[in-house]
């Protein structure tokens, strides 16, 4: 069996997915990240071998990333909205006391994970947004920065220069009868619009787990444009009794499906971190019914990714399309694995 028929029997039924093995079995510590996430896997593996808890060591190696100016899709460095300002979302969650904290719409803060976690840990509330974030933000100590990195402000100007139609408005009849598909919107979009985040999930020797989602959010959004990062279920969920997935891509359809629960669920009823990612981004593709949202085969023509762990210390990356990588530390060695995948993926979308 070749592995394009692997990956169709596995997410076709159930007996089928309950007759696979578990992705791959590692002894605990176990770190999962986002491709761009491998120098925070590293730290927060460091971090974890000290004894130190899991939060506290996956919102350290994120921060590593949200703090690099060369990555435009999370923190200092990020591409703008629209109107050229940066705009910040992050979550995180914590296993052993069931905490969750996130921040949406947030500017001026290098680190929105970090504020993330104050949420959680110094309020009543799980999510906090724009100017209220930031006023929380500052009185926690943090300084209100500028964002926009040259590179990031010579992106933007290029997408201003050349706007029309790659905007996210869209007629309320084209969205159904196909036609922004026709315009090859889609390509457009395809060329000037960028998504990117990093996730970051470990658990350790204690089966303690933890998660952290932070971004820029898609580039040039409309402000105000809230993707799944922020919010606890769909961008990432966390449970102690079984595991932690994470989610990047397309932030639309991770919100409509609660996607990051739903794997999580999933696992909860046996099913390995991989054949867990796989079925939910089946249930996404099926959902999939607006033609600008999928291509000549009727598939979506958008990428999302999965991160997962269980309390097992088992992991996947898992994503729509082949040709995807994500970030493992295993407890010896960090490196960079491709992720399980539902379909191969076609020219169209690379
Ligand atoms: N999921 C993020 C969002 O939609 C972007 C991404 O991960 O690419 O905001």
């Amino acid at each position: 069996m070749n592995r394009r028929e692997f990956v169709k029997t596995s997410v076709t039924g159930l007996s089928a997915v309950g007759s696979l093995k578990a992705a791959e079995s590692r002894a605990l510590p176990v770190v999962i990240s986002s491709a761009n996430g491998l120098k925070a896997t590293q730290k927060a593996m460091e971090i974890i071998r000290r004894g130190e808890d899991t939060l506290d060591a996956v919102v350290a190696g994120v921060n590593l990333v949200e703090e690099d100016p060369n990555d435009r899709s999370v923190g200092y460095g990020g591409l703008p909205n629209e109107l050229g300002v940066v705009q910040l979302d992050a979550s995180v969650m914590h296993g052993p006391t069931r905490g969750a904290g996130s921040v949406a719409a947030l500017e001026g803060i290098k680190t929105p994970s970090r504020v993330a976690k104050l949420v959680m840990e110094r309020t009543d509330h799980v999510l906090l947004v724009g100017e209220g974030a930031q006023k929380f933000a500052l009185a926690m100590g943090f300084r209100n920065e500028d964002l926009l990195t040259d590179e990031a402000r010579e992106i933007w100007l290029k997408w201003k220069s050349q706007l029309n139609p790659d905007d996210d408005w869209i007629n309320p009849e084209d969205r159904v009868s196909g036609s922004l598909a026709d315009e090859g919107r889609v390509n457009l979009k395809k060329v000037l619009k960028y998504h990117g985040t990093i996730n970051c999930n470990a658990v350790n020797e204690k089966g303690d787990i933890s998660g952290v989602t932070t971004t820029s959010g898609l580039s040039f959004k409309i402000p105000g444009r809230v993707g799944d990062s922020p919010i606890i279920g769909a961008g990432l969920y966390v449970d102690d009794d079984v595991g932690a997935c994470g989610s990047t891509g397309r932030g639309e359809a991770h919100l409509k499906a609660c996607a990051s629960f739903m794997v999580v669920e999933f696992m909860r009823q046996g099913l390995s971190p991989e054949e867990a990612g796989l079925r939910v981004l089946k249930r996404i593709s099926e959902n999939t019914v607006e033609p600008y949202l999928k291509d000549e085969a009727g598939r979506p023509n958008f990428h999302l990714l999965f991160y997962v762990i269980n309390k097992k210390g088992e992991f996947a990356g898992v994503s729509m399309y082949s040709g995807r990588q994500y970030a493992v530390h295993d407890g010896k060695v960090n490196r960079l694995c491709d992720a399980a995948y539902l379909y191969e993926a076609k020219d169209a979308l690379e």
